[in-house]
């Protein structure tokens, strides 16, 4: 009898023992990009017409939210981080996912939270070295209190217009937590994270003051461009459309549009328009990865 119950409590020790510890992302040997799924935007034809193309233009009127992580050997880069904060996500999964009205004219779904993709990738917010958004809209932003301990990676321009009071297009409790964060100031033009050209943060104001894009240099991929709300939808570039008028400063768009043609012209670089609903579905997503 006594014997039955130490070798059922040994067995209870080892199954104890054997319970799944988290398992810890360790760093790359060559850069690689994750794509997540951080909801999708239902436009309404007004939300359409505002970008200067037709319904029957685009086709497709949903925009989807995606979020981005790089990993570097040298560490991560976490960029645009969704449209609804995970802890609102959560509240709502037998819901069959949390709602939320961006503007009159989008209306938000997200199903699944950043963190449980970043945690099947085997990391934790607090894992990522830098975190950085293409601009300060509602649907890029959500999520950026959960990265208060990574570097935060912010043009000045931005940071100024995040925090400027009666300002709609932004959410504050959405990045609260950052106002006190490690920051770096990034005031030229382009940004290298990690120093050796592979990540590359540049300069594309207009849609906001700070707005920017990422560009990457993938060893088989080749160069892409993350290009924040440079353009929302393809006919836009293609039809060679002028910006939303509700850009913080058209002109500035218009100028931004032609540098960074030129830009993907000279330098062999694909363009990614996050809110592309074509190209985004063809997508590979995490735990897939591009490199
Ligand atoms: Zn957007």
């Amino acid at each position: 009898m006594l014997h039955a119950l130490v070798a059922l409590m040994l067995s209870a020790g080892l199954l104890l023992a054997q319970a799944p510890t988290p398992r810890k992302a360790t760093p790359p040997k060559t850069v690689r990009l994750y794509v997540f799924d951080c909801g999708m935007l239902t436009i309404s034809t007004e939300g359409v017409t505002r970008y200067h193309v037709t319904p029957s233009e685009v086709g497709e009127a949903r925009m989807p939210v995606p979020c981005f992580l790089v990993a570097h050997p040298k560490g991560t880069l976490m960029w645009d981080v969704g449209v609804i904060p995970d802890a609102t996500v959560e509240k709502q999964a037998a819901a069959g996912g949390a709602r939320y009205d961006v503007n009159s004219t989008a209306a938000a779904l997200v199903k699944r939270t950043l963190k449980s993709q970043l945690a099947e990738l085997g990391y934790s917010p607090a894992d990522i070295t830098y975190v950085a958004i293409s601009h300060a809209h509602k649907d890029h932003t959500a999520n950026l209190n959960q990265f208060a301990s990574s570097t935060w990676l912010v043009r000045p321009a931005e940071r100024e217009f995040m925090w400027k009071p009666g300002n709609e297009r932004v959410e504050p409790t959405f990045y609260k937590e950052l106002e006190r964060s490690k920051s770096i100031a990034v005031e030229k033009d382009e940004y290298d994270v990690f120093g050796d050209g592979t990540v590359v943060m540049k300069a594309a104001p207009g849609h906001t003051p700070g707005h920017q894009v990422l560009v990457l240099r993938l060893a088989s991929t080749g160069r892409v461009m993350l290009a924040g709300d440079l353009y929302h939808y393809p006919p836009e570039r293609t039809l060679r459309r002028p910006p939303p008028d509700n850009e913080f400063n058209v002109q500035q768009s218009a100028a931004s549009r032609a540098m960074i043609e030129e830009y993907l012209k000279k330098t062999g670089t694909a363009i990614w328009i996050e809110h592309e609903f074509g190209a985004n579905a063809k997508l590979k997503k995490s735990p897939a990865f591009y490199e």
